[in-house]
C-alpha cells in the first residue's frame, strides 16, 4: 500500500496548515498560538479527548478505535528556533528572529494529517495518542511532558516520532534498531585570573593562556583517554576573553558540548573535564571552575518496534526507500525520554534537497507530508488492527 489515498486527497489542506504554522513560529515552552491552530484542527476532526496545557503548550488528543486494544503513541514536535529566517517563502515567519528551521512545522502537519485520517476511519483496536510537544530544541519538553504523567495517564504502551532530513530522497525513510542518535551534555569554564598590562605579563595571571591550555587538553579526553572504536564527542565551542590588545584581562570563559552513547563513556568525561580543569587552573596559576550539565539521553530504539516501523515505512514508499539499519549519529533528541520509558522508533523521513537543519535557508517539503502522515497512520492501523 502506498501513501493512503484518503490522505493524498487532503494533501493541499495539509499544505495549508504547514504554511500558516510556518508564518507563526514560536520557541520553547512558548508555543501559544501553534497549539491554539493545533486545537482547533483537532476539535474539528472529532477527536474524542483533547487534553491541553501538558507541558504549558504541549498536549494529548485521544482517538478511540473499534473495540478494546492498547494505546499506540504518535509523537510531533512544534517548537522553532531562534534564528532570522530567510527564505523568502510568501508564507515566512511573521515572528522576527524566530522559525521553523528544522521542519517541526511539518512534524506537527503530518500528525494532523493522521489524525485527521484515523479520525474519520477508526480502522483500527484499541486507541490512539495524540502527542504534540514543545520545546525540543531548547528545554527538553519531552522530559516534561513524561514528567507530567502522560505516559501513565494515557496508558500509551508505545511510541513513534518522524523527523525529516534534508539530503535524502524524499518520501525515502531511514532508521537504526538500538542507539540511534546521541546523549548530549553541555559544561561551562569560568577562569577567573588578575589581569593587567599586556606588556607586563610576569605582573598577570593569565587567563588566556589558561583558556587555550584547558581547551587543548580536552581535547585529550577523545584522543588519549578514549577507546578509539567507540562514540565520543567532545567540542570546544566558544572562548571569550579579553577587550583590547594591550591588556591581560581578568577572566576567561569557554563552553561547549559533549556526546556519548555510553553512561560509562558519559561518566568518564565528567571525571577527566574535572581533573583537566582543576590541573590546568594549577598549572597557569588561576581559579577555574566547571559547570557540567547533562542534558537529553541517548536514543535508544527498540529493535522489534523498530523493524515494524521499518515494515509499515516499506509499504508506503517502497521497500527501496527504506533503509532500517542505517546507523547512529551524533546528533540528539528528547523524544529519547519517551524512548526511555516506553519501546518505540524514531525516524527519519527523506525530503530531498534543500538547505541543513537549522539554516535560514530550510524550509519543510509540503510534498513529503502525506507521506509522514500514511506512515502514522499504518503504524496504528497495522499495530493494531481492527479485530
Ligand atoms: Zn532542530
Ligand atoms: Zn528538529
Amino acid at each position: 500500500m502506498p501513501v493512503i489515498n484518503r490522505i493524498a486527497d487532503f494533501a493541499a489542506d495539509m499544505a495549508a496548515w504547514r504554511q500558516h504554522l510556518h508564518t507563526i513560529p514560536e520557541l520553547e515552552f512558548e508555543c501559544y498560538k501553534t497549539a491554539a491552530f493545533v486545537a482547533e484542527r483537532l476539535r474539528e476532526f472529532g477527536v474524542d479527548e483533547l487534553h491541553e496545557g501538558i507541558a504549558t503548550t504541549g498536549m494529548v488528543a485521544i482517538i478511540n478505535g473499534r473495540g478494546e486494544g492498547p494505546t499506540i503513541g504518535l509523537r510531533a514536535d512544534i517548537d522553532a528556533l531562534p534564528i532570522p529566517e530567510e527564505t523568502g517563502v510568501d508564507y515566512a515567519s511573521t515572528h522576527p528572529g524566530k522559525m521553523h528551521a528544522c521542519g517541526h512545522d511539518g512534524h506537527t502537519t503530518m500528525l494532523l494529517g493522521a489524525a485527521r485520517y484515523l479520525a474519520e476511519t477508526r480502522n483500527f483496536s484499541g486507541r490512539v495518542a495524540l502527542i504534540f510537544q514543545p520545546a525540543e530544541e531548547e528545554g527538553g519538553g519531552a522530559d516534561v511532558m513524561v514528567r507530567e504523567g502522560i505516559l501513565d495517564r494515557f496508558d500509551i504502551a508505545e511510541v513513534y516520532a518522524l523527523h525529516n532530513a534534508p539530503g535524502h530522497v524524499d518520501g525515502s525513510f531511514y532508521t537504526t534498531p538500538g542507539p540511534l542518535m546521541a546523549a548530549v551534555d553541555t559544561f561551562e569554564i569560568h577562569i577567573q585570573g588578575r589581569g593587567g598590562h599586556g606588556a607586563m605579563p610576569h605582573e598577570t595571571l593569565d587567563p588566556v593562556m589558561a583558556a587555550c591550555g584547558i581547551a587543548q587538553a580536552i581535547q585529550t579526553i577523545v584522543s588519549r583517554n578514549h577507546y578509539a572504536l567507540d562514540d565520543l564527542v567532545v567540542s570546544v565551542t566558544q572562548i571569550h576573553a579579553g577587550t583590547v590588545n594591550n591588556v591581560i584581562p581578568d577572566t576567561a570563559y569557554l563552553n561547549g558540548t559533549v556526546r556519548t552513547f555510553d553512561p560509562a563513556v558519559q561518566r568518564m568525561v565528567m571525571r577527566r573535564m574535572e581533573e583537566i580543569v582543576a590541573g590546568q587552573a594549577a598549572s597557569y596559576g588561576v581559579e577555574a571552575t566547571l559547570d557540567y550539565v547533562v542534558g537529553y539521553p541517548a536514543t535508544i530504539n527498540d529493535p522489534a518496534k523498530t523493524e515494524f516501523a521499518a515494515e509499515v515505512a516499506r509499504e508506503v514508499s517502497g521497500a527501496g526507500k527504506v533503509v532500517a539499519d542505517g546507523g547512529r549519529e551524533m546528533g540528539a533528541e528528547d523524544f529519547s525520554y519517551m524512548l526511555e520509558k516506553r519501546p518505540g522508533a524514531y525516524l527519519f523521513i527523506g525530503q530531498g534537497n534543500s538547505a541543513g537543519l537549522h539554516h535560514p535557508k530550510y524550509n519543510f517539503n509540503d510534498e513529503i507530508a502525506p507521506v509522514g502522515a500514511s506512515f502514522f497512520a499504518r503504524i496504528v492501523e497495522k499495530a493494531q488492527p481492527v479485530a
